[in-house]
């Protein structure tokens, strides 16, 4: 998830504003929440992972993702880029979510989805001082942007600083020297999303809100129906001209010390 370069590590909307834990502006989210996607075939063989983590959303919330039917003008195309990154909610046309090496974690899976839906970091919330420690001696000067504090003014809370949330990265985010970057107050260690299961129930009370349902029914209404076909529309396996982080390269070091 941290691809440095990009805002706050893996979020592709650079010249948005940055100002909202959750979207500010309902522009940018899915009508009646309902997200299209297509799987590329690139990534054919995590289908059934990508469909679990969805399957987190269509269980608790009212966000329905649906298979891509080609006449769809916004969607999302899930393929196998360099890292990890996706846009912060609708950004019209075809949106690239990806899931590259090091990224194959449902929790994941389920926090760039999080992204998708209209969601930023849990660790720029303009009250995190209140929750969690920062020990920037540990990060390199260029990646200082990515624990910026937002504004209370720029914020949409919905509800209190989570320390479960899928949306808050772990404690050795960002590390240059393998200390920790990120503490709680009280001095326990933050889980790494990739450790996570999915969504924590504040992530889903946020959902509900910022889309304006209750439960796994909502305003679009009625149960998901079992949209499990993966679409076969293929696409070139182009890797984008974003550059990748440092999160796929941890991730490699992390798999060789555990191999
Ligand atoms: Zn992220």
């Amino acid at each position: 998830m941290e691809n440095p370069r990009l805002f706050e590590g893996d979020i592709l909307n650079g010249s948005g504003n940055l100002s909202y834990n959750a979207l500010a502006n309902d522009g940018g989210l899915w009508p009646n929440g309902r997200i299209p996607y297509v799987i590329d075939y690139s990534l054919q063989s995590l289908s059934s992972m990508i469909q679990s983590a969805m399957q987190q959303y269509h269980q608790k919330t009212c966000i329905r993702f649906v298979p891509y039917d080609g006449t769809q003008r916004n969607y999302v195309k899930i393929f196998n880029g360099q890292g990890c990154y996706a846009n912060v909610g609708m950004v019209g046309g075809e949106q690239p979510l990806s899931l590259g090496q090091g990224c194959h974690y449902p929790g994941t899976v389920v926090h760039e989805l999080g992204h998708v839906v209209g969601f930023y970091h849990e660790h720029t919330r303009s009250d995190r001082d209140q929750y969690i420690d920062l020990y920037l001696e540990n990060v390199d000067a260029q990646y200082y942007p990515q624990f910026e504090k937002l504004q209370p003014y720029d914020n949409r809370l919905y509800n209190k600083f989570d320390y479960n949330s899928v949306m808050l990265y772990g404690s050795k985010s960002f590390s240059n020297n393998g200390q920790y970057t990120m503490m709680s107050k009280s001095g326990g260690i933050l889980n790494e999303v990739h450790d996570k299961g999915g969504l924590s129930p504040a992530d889903v009370e946020r959902v509900q809100k910022l889309y304006k349902c209750s439960g796994s029914s909502g305003a679009n209404g009625g149960d998901f129906g079992g949209q499990n076909q993966i679409p076969t529309t293929q696409y070139p396996p182009v890797p984008p001209n974003w550059p990748w982080g440092e999160w796929a390269q941890n991730e490699s070091q992390k798999d060789k010390q555990s191999s």
